[in-house]
């Protein structure tokens, strides 16, 4: 189930990440064909999971490299992506990563505003450069998900919204150091309803002929990632629905002559093949209910305590009939609990418990808090 059995898990110091990089190799290599049908690039972001083996295998399989920092443009170069692979987005990149990113020549950076695109002209222009930039749009898209991972809303901070862009076009012509080659969208994270991509679809559609009626056409279109996986069944529906995914954008993309289609996927590359093991540390009656209490809390997996996400909870060690349990961690922090009113077989202290599908925005936000050890990874293959 975790590519690793019960007694090998054992002999690890918890909590520890563990990490299947044969599932990982499945997950990447469905989606590289589903893409390669209609010929569209994926970029893989980063920000869910940047450790060393993974980005080999991400690597491996023919995917480019999203970064949302400098040090980010840095570990994809390091780990081997190509700079022509290399796409750098976020709201606030400071000059120093811009510099970085002109250094290193990458592909393309993903502008979110228009302050963003002077600076970025003024820095090219200090090195006699022509950076190729993309217009990051806020396409005013709901991506029916949770709330705090909603990006693609007038609300949001990120992307430019297309009021703006009557004052923006015009200044275009004058920076003459950055060369417009694409339109960028990110409507969010977590959309399991595909619904919202076809939304998209139409959106950028709209969009795109728009600058076309305004004299602007665009050799790229990045249509961002976003695709969701099923945490709540992860044995069953392990691999995301590529095939649909890349399909709605087949059919419902008008995408032009020659125009090249670039994704960019996080969580459905990475979050099935990663694993938190945890050791029950104590158990606890509560006035309404039984406490499992782990040593694995935020510090180590923070998704339910910042945006209440639900991971499926595994008991590896017990076989006992279930009963109900409030699963929390050790952090001095009401919000350090992973799941609440969960059924489990009969738990006790000492009993190993997996919390899954924490491959992607994971062990990237692991912090020290209460300075506690930052958390290990472990890998099997
Ligand atoms: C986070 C992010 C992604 C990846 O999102 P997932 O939901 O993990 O697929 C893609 N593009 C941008 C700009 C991002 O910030």
């Amino acid at each position: 189930m975790l590519g690793l059995h019960l007694p090998e898990i054992q002999q690890h110091a918890t909590p520890f990440y563990l990490y299947d990089l044969g599932l990982l190799r499945q997950t990447l290599a469905t989606a590289r064909a589903e893409a390669e049908k209609y010929g569209y690039h994926v970029h893989y972001a980063l920000k869910a999971n940047a450790n060393a083996p993974i980005l080999v295998e991400v690597l491996a399989h023919g995917f480019g490299a999203d970064c949302v920092s400098g040090n980010e443009v840095q570990c994809a170069l390091d780990a081997g992506f190509a700079p022509e692979h290399v796409v750098f987005a976020g709201v606030g990149k400071s000059d120093a990563e811009i510099n970085l990113a002109l250094d290193n020549n990458i592909f393309c950076f993903n502008c979110e505003s228009s302050q963003e695109l002077e600076v970025i002209h003024e820095l090219a222009a200090a090195k006699g450069k022509v950076a190729q930039v993309a217009l990051r749009i806020n396409p005013n898209v709901d991506a029916y998900t949770h709330k705090h991972i909603t990006t693609g809303l007038e609300e949001n901070k990120f992307g430019i919204n297309m009021w703006e862009l009557e004052v923006l076009l015009p200044q275009l012509a004058q920076w003459t150091n950055i060369k417009l080659i694409g339109l960028h969208f990110h409507i969010g994270s977590q959309i399991t309803d595909l619904r919202a991509f076809e939304n998209l679809c139409a959106r950028v559609n709209e969009i795109q002929q728009w600058f076309e009626d305004k004299g602007f056409t665009f050799p790229h279109l990045n249509v961002g990632g976003g695709l969701g996986v099923d945490y709540k069944h992860p044995d069953t529906n392990t691999i995301a629905d590529f095939a649909n995914y890349f399909a709605i954008f087949h059919k419902l993309l008008d995408k032009r002559e020659g125009q090249q289609v670039h994704f960019e996927l996080g969580r459905a590359l990475v979050a099935a093949c990663g694993t938190l093991i945890s050791k029950v540390l104590y158990m606890k009656h509560g006035q309404k209910t039984n406490f499992v209490i782990l040593d694995a809390g935020m510090t180590e997996l923070m998704r339910p305590a910042l945006y209440q996400a639900y991971h499926h909870i595994d008991n590896l060690t017990s076989t006992l009939p279930a009963k109900t349990y409030d699963v929390v961690g050790p952090i001095c922090e009401s919000t350090d609990s992973f799941s609440k009113a969960i059924q489990l077989p009969e738990t006790k202290r000492g009993d190993l418990m997996a919390i899954r599908t924490a491959g992607a925005y994971g062990e990237v936000m692991a912090n020290q808090y209460n300075l506690r050890n930052l958390v290990q990874a472990v890998y099997v293959n």
